[in-house]
């Protein structure tokens, strides 16, 4: 099957893959090259800032958010689970401490009656307050297996369980005398922000809480929304995901980052019930998602942060979009669905938007930005004050410059202002060496060839490591040296991504074939035994995807909230365009109105030079001597000047 989705042409439909995968929560990271700049940036610039946590608890006291539509509240809970990830990959000790007292001072924000909200009783349960809630059970839920302090441990369940028993007292089915979780996030003429999914993902955090305490009220309430949390007039998105005949885009409701968290609210609800019908729900979702929404950059939501059937659609300029909570919330998706599937097309996926959205939205410059600041969220009286937030918010695909919105910005009394984005990007850096080496029966699993030294123990208790060389993706091969306390067999996995069609890969000097897919090896590994994987770094033109005609429903009418369904026949110009890729990196051409000739209408080998590479950058040389850069180094300026476009026109 050749895809729609021009990043995995060529992915085999027929590839092997890992049962009983697993992430080694055990073993000890030390992180090299991009992938440690990017944690010493997230620590340095978010997460040991003290005075930021502070803040974040002090809107549940302050009540600051309102019925307008605001979600101050979310900040926090986002930024814990990124902090307290960040903190499993470091063991740094300054940030265990920062978030320890974090984590106390929030406990001390509860309400008397058990609410943490930053909504008033009287505003409470409309627009963005469940969505905020849910973000506050996250965060606890993520630092809880960190802490060290059983007391306080105690009291961090306790404070959830008061918390979430004082949403399932009010919010549930009508009959019971209950307000529906749709309408907990209405706006005034009762229609639910983006079809109630913002509030519908509490389902998460609720099966989760369930896990830890199995008080059964809490599987109860995650049961009420899978079945019956929809409204009642509009499709199951469930149901629509299981019967798998129209794709995410087509949904009642579009909106990228909120309908992926009710999906993995989903997988956590599947696992824990053990319900085979929403397991294949939730992994027919990604996989349609992956299909028909994922743009090269590996983001999706080009339509103002809504789907568009943005795998064939990637050459329509429909202003700003590939918001980075959907680089994320994506990347997180995946490793849930490596591990439930075993399918290393999601690990392709994941190293697609870690190395081009998601690494591309740092802030590595430390740009302010306040001018962006969105039109209507300034409060009365209060002077906005310039803030350096560490993650960009929207991606370009065509012609344009970072730094063109902040999503989800709201202003604090400081005059300060943080938003959407900047709390969500540090779980990106914090999950990602976990995919490094995973776990499988009898052996690892090799998913992400970033450097770094790996230590953990084999499954009979031999101490290995595992030392990673090579600059991937930068570099033009890798090189895996082994550390054995004594000679074992076991089974290495390593991955050979779809876009490598020819590949090489040695153990010791000697040549081993690989296939599509996974490639095991299981022998008796010595102290010393290197491996080294090369893999096809030829520089590819990639083609838009023709297309006849489609149905989306990407169109909002903002005030009622509601999707507008609409026609979209393409022009032919659409499709003269060519983006090009280098491994897993997608290429970006810095400066506004560039052309390339790229002959045919199919994907195609280039002749390119790779110029230079440095530990976080690439630059390539076309044979027609346009310079080309991997797209998450393009741009850093924030700035017209520094616009970039990755679909070059073709003529
Ligand atoms: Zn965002």
């Amino acid at each position: 099957m050749i895809s729609d989705n021009p990043y995995l042409r060529h992915a085999q439909t027929e590839r092997s893959k890992i049962n009983n995968l697993s992430p080694d929560i055990s073993q000890s990271i030390f992180l090299d090259g991009i992938l440690k700049d990017s944690v010493d940036f997230v620590l340095a610039e978010q997460l040991l800032d003290r005075e930021l946590w502070k803040k974040f608890v002090e809107q549940y006291r302050l009540k600051s958010d309102s019925a307008k539509s605001e979600w101050r509240g979310e900040y926090w809970g986002k930024m814990m689970r990124g902090g307290a990830f960040v903190y499993s990959v470091t063991r740094n000790e300054t940030l265990y401490s920062v978030l320890e007292d974090t984590v106390r001072d929030m406990l001390t924000a509860q309400d008397d009656n058990g609410r943490f909200s930053t909504y008033s009783e009287d505003a409470e349960f409309t627009k963005w307050d469940m969505w905020c809630r849910k973000y506050i059970l996250l965060g606890f839920i993520c630092f809880y297996p960190l802490c060290r302090d059983d007391i306080l441990k105690e009291q961090i369940v306790e404070a959830m369980k008061r918390h979430a028993d004082y949403i399932i007292d009010r919010v549930g089915s009508k009959i019971q005398g209950k307000m529906p979780i749709t309408m907990t996030s209405v706006v005034q003429d009762n229609k639910p922000v983006h079809g109630a999914m913002n509030s519908m993902s509490i389902l998460e955090p609720m099966v989760i809480l369930y896990r830890m305490t199995k008080e059964k009220r809490y599987l109860d309430f995650a049961s009420y929304i899978v079945n019956e949390g929809v409204g009642e007039y509009e499709d199951s998105i469930f149901e629509l995901a299981y019967e798998d005949k129209i794709s995410p885009y087509q949904y009642p409701h579009t909106k990228a980052y909120e309908m992926m968290s009710c999906f993995e609210g989903l997988l956590e609800y599947a696992l824990e019930t053990g319900n085979e019908k929403w397991k294949t729900a939730a992994i027919r979702f990604a996989y349609r998602f992956m299909e028909t929404d994922i743009t090269v950059m590996g983001s999706a939501g080009t339509a103002h942060e809504f789907l568009n059937h943005a795998s064939v659609r990637q050459t329509v300029h429909e202003g700003i979009g590939q918001e980075t909570c959907v680089s994320v919330t994506w990347m997180k998706l995946c490793a849930r669905m490596l591990i439930v599937t075993g399918d290393p097309i999601f690990a392709d996926c994941f190293e697609q938007t870690l190395y081009n959205a998601y690494l591309g939205a740092f802030n590595k410059e430390r740009i302010d930005n306040h001018k962006a600041f969105p039109k209507g969220f300034f409060i009365e009286g209060i002077e906005i004050k310039p803030t350096v937030l560490p993650f960009d918010s929207y991606t370009p695909l065509l012609s344009g410059n970072r730094g063109r919105g902040i999503g989800g910005a709201l202003l604090f009394s400081d005059g300060t202002y943080y938003g959407c984005c900047a709390c969500i990007g540090a779980i990106g850096i914090g999950i990602a060496p976990y995919l490094a080496f995973m776990r499988q029966n009898n052996g690892f699993a090799a998913m992400l060839y970033s450097d770094g030294t790996y230590k953990t123990n084999t499954q009979n208790g031999t101490a290995v490591q595992f030392k990673v060389e090579g600059n991937y993706p930068f570099g033009d091969s890798v090189r895996i040296i082994l550390s054995l306390e004594k000679s074992e067999e076991f089974t290495l996995s390593l991955r050979i991504p779809s876009w490598s069609v020819e590949n090489y890969l040695t153990v010791n000097g000697e040549k081993i074939s690989t296939d599509k897919g996974m490639t095991s090896i299981t022998r008796i590994w010595n102290d010393g035994d290197t491996v080294e994987l090369g893999f096809d770094m030829r520089v590819e033109a990639l083609r838009p995807t023709v297309y006849h005609k489609d149905i989306i429903r990407s169109k909002i009418i903002w005030r009622t909230c509601e999707m507008v369904s609409e026609e979209d026949i393409p022009t032919p110009e659409r499709f003269d365009y060519a983006a090009f890729r280098r491994g897993p990196l997608v290429l970006a051409c810095e400066g506004t109105d560039k052309h390339v000739s790229i002959k045919g209408n199919k994907d195609t080998y280039v002749d390119a030079k790779a110029i230079s590479y440095e530990s976080s950058g690439l630059e390539v040389m076309l044979d027609n001597g346009l310079r080309l850069v991997d797209s998450a180094s393009a741009g850093k300026e924030w700035n017209e000047a520094s616009a970039f476009t990755v679909w070059m026109k073709n003529n």
